[in-house]
């Protein structure tokens, strides 16, 4: 076991010391946590590397992916969104299913186990045009696993064909769903909904669809945006939500944490943001997510894209065991100023490499390649 300093006598200290005999946080202790600077900032993060490292290990995982976009009409109207189009915007596009075959062949030429599928909420999409997305994926490779479908377009399909969701979700499953990204989680509290995305689904249309997923036999990952108008407490309850519904259905693979990418995004500029979080936002929130998560959701996927390569390593070092997917092309970030969208296999692996840890491909749901 590695040598670790907790701060002693002092509330801070007595929470770390908790979190390493593996007792649970609360959402106060999470927060108080989530303020920490200086020497409680290193004690916080040596304590998650030491809780990381007895619950997973040194293994840090990857996927060999392909991100499809597959349009960015919307009729949403989030404001850290830099991605959507309007209908008959001059860069509105909307991929057809001979272009989403093509790309499923390109990534299977790289040796890819998943597409990860997500697109604006299309005002004229139908639930066929779903299911044509699933046929044309597998028509190019039948095996391939698809994690598609955001809980957001979950439920615009269901409004949209005046269904519940759960026949939305089975029918998407029938046609070889086979995990769904937990996107549009953003922060799962009210308050700051109403203000980054106030037409979006509520929290608890979310968590709703999300346990509906897992019921289903569905796995699905669990995600964060940060660093805009939340606070540490918002942040602490966002996780403490994604601990207990992990409680009630263990189907959440991982909890990936996207920081938020501001620039040519209206939230960015109305708040006057910087471009990203600094590094201590990230560091500290890596490491409160390993902590709050531990023995619940033990995968902690630092996102290479909101990061860059550098920072994704030093969440490494934070709690981190995951450093997400090869990509091969991603929109959404790279439209709020993100200026990396893919990565090969063997650059992910030095990465993990040069911070002294194992590098290992995975599937989506963690097994081991
Ligand atoms: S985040 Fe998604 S749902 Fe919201 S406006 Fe952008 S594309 Fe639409």
């Amino acid at each position: 076991m590695k040598k670790v300093t907790v701060p002693r006598r002092s509330k801070f200290g007595e929470i770390l010391q908790r979190a390493l005999a593996g007792e649970e946080l609360t959402v106060e202790e999470g927060a108080l946590l989530l303020q920490a600077e200086g020497k409680k900032l290193q004690a916080l993060l040596q304590v998650a590397d030491e809780v990381r490292r007895r619950r997973v290990g040194d293994i840090v995982t990857y996927v060999k992916n392909r991100n499809i976009n597959f349009t960015n009409i919307c009729r949403g109207s989030c404001r850290f969104c830099a991605f959507r189009r309007s209908p008959g915007d001059p860069e509105a596009y909307v991929l057809s299913p001979e272009q989403i075959e093509a790309k499923v062949a390109e990534a299977l030429e790289i040796g890819a186990t998943e597409v990860c599928v997500q697109g604006g909420l299309h005002p004229d999409f139908r639930l066929e045009d779903y299911l044509q997305i699933l046929r044309a994926i597998r028509r190019a490779a039948p095996e391939i696993h698809i994690h598609a479908f955001s809980p957001s377009e979950i439920n615009h399909i269901a409004e949209r064909e005046n269904m519940g969701l759960e026949e939305v979700i089975q029918a998407l499953k029938r046609e070889g769903l086979n995990s769904v990204p937990g996107t549009a989680a953003e922060i799962l509290v009210d308050r700051v909904r109403s203000i980054i995305c106030p037409e979006k689904i509520s929290t608890e249309q979310w968590i709703r669809t999300i346990k509906t997923c897992h019921r289903l036999g569905l796995p699905t990952t669990a995600t964060v945006m940060y660093g805009h108008v939340e606070t540490p407490l918002e942040l602490a309850q966002h996780i403490s939500i994604i601990r207990e519904i992990q409680k009630e259905t263990w189907g959440f693979t991982e909890f990936v944490l996207l920081g938020f990418m501001s620039r040519n995004t209206p939230l960015g500029r109305e708040f006057k943001l910087e471009p990203a979080p600094n590094l201590v936002q990230s560091l500290r929130l890596h490491a409160v997510a390993r902590l709050m998560l531990a023995g619940y959701v033990d995968n902690i996927q630092a996102s290479w894209v909101k990061l860059g390569p550098r920072g994704a390593q030093l969440m490494l070092r934070a709690g981190a065991n995951d450093l997400g997917g090869t990509l091969m092309e991603e929109h959404i970030t790279r439209a709020a100023g993100g200026s990396l969208d893919s990565m090969s296999a063997e650059q992910l692996e030095r990465l993990i490499l040069e911070m002294g840890r194992i590098p290992r491909q995975r599937t989506t749901t963690y097994e081991l390649i």
